[in-house]
């Protein structure tokens, strides 16, 4: 059962085990932000905390934040996430958002910050007005899947240097869909210096297996990574 916690007035985060998932609520829509990975019902989870119109969007498609999709005829999503939601069987119209559009809910606007690279489409979303940046997985103190299809840590490394570069000081917490919640601004740079790491072969990892893959591990003190072996 999946575990509703409210954060302040019109925010709330649902957890779904070691997945989470957020509800925005501005004064004239709210908006699911993913949908967890065991929660076809997330769609009644959200109408049972508000009576605005609700609107679904994704960070990204991987199968642990799409889970109850199903019930929306539509949701916005990077186009470039469309062949991972597709390839997990996820339906409806997919409303596409790039870099820089904006999400008014009505006193509350979110903004989308395009962070390929632990997928192709994830998107960061920064709620300006109330200092948050959502993360999706892309910046946590969990372990960061970076193997297999679609995965880029060149692109992942440019993603961060971005939201340091062109957004950091723009929001004073990190709201991520795994591990601690929430995470502090400082996350950002400790993330992308380990990438780096890894990225230059100065890191050390140890080979583990996940869901019977042989992946590399690569944790630092502050977050892992899990990469192809090498
Ligand atoms: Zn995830």
């Amino acid at each position: 059962m999946a575990e509703t916690i409210r954060i302040n007035e019109n925010t709330w985060r649902i957890e779904d085990g070691s997945v989470r998932f957020y509800l925005f609520c501005g004064t004239e829509k709210a908006a699911l932000i993913d949908s967890g990975m065991n929660v076809p019902e997330a769609r009644e989870i959200a109408e049972g905390l508000t009576s605005l119109p609700l609107i679904m969007i994704n960070t990204h498609a991987d199968p642990d934040h799409i889970s109850g999709n199903g019930s929306f005829d539509e949701f916005y999503m990077s186009p470039a996430e469309e062949e991972n939601y597709r390839d997990h069987g996820g339906k409806g119209k997919l409303l596409p958002v790039r870099e820089g559009d904006i999400i008014e809910l009505g006193g509350r606007s979110l903004r989308i910050i395009d962070i390929p690279g632990h997928t192709p489409g994830s998107i960061a979303i920064l709620d300006g007005k109330n200092r948050v940046l959502v993360s999706g997985d892309s910046v946590q103190d969990g372990n960061i899947f970076m193997f297999g299809k679609g995965r880029d840590i060149g692109l992942y490394i440019k993603s961060l240097e971005h939201l340091l570069s062109d957004h950091d000081g723009q929001y004073d917490e990190i709201y991520p869909m795994h591990g601690t919640f929430p995470v502090m601004p400082e996350l950002v740079g400790k993330c992308l210096e380990g990438a780096r790491e890894i990225q230059k072969g100065n890191a050390s990892g140890r080979n583990v297996k996940i869901f019977g893959n042989p992946v590399c591990l690569y944790r630092f003190p502050y977050a892992g990574f899990f990469c192809a072996s090498v």
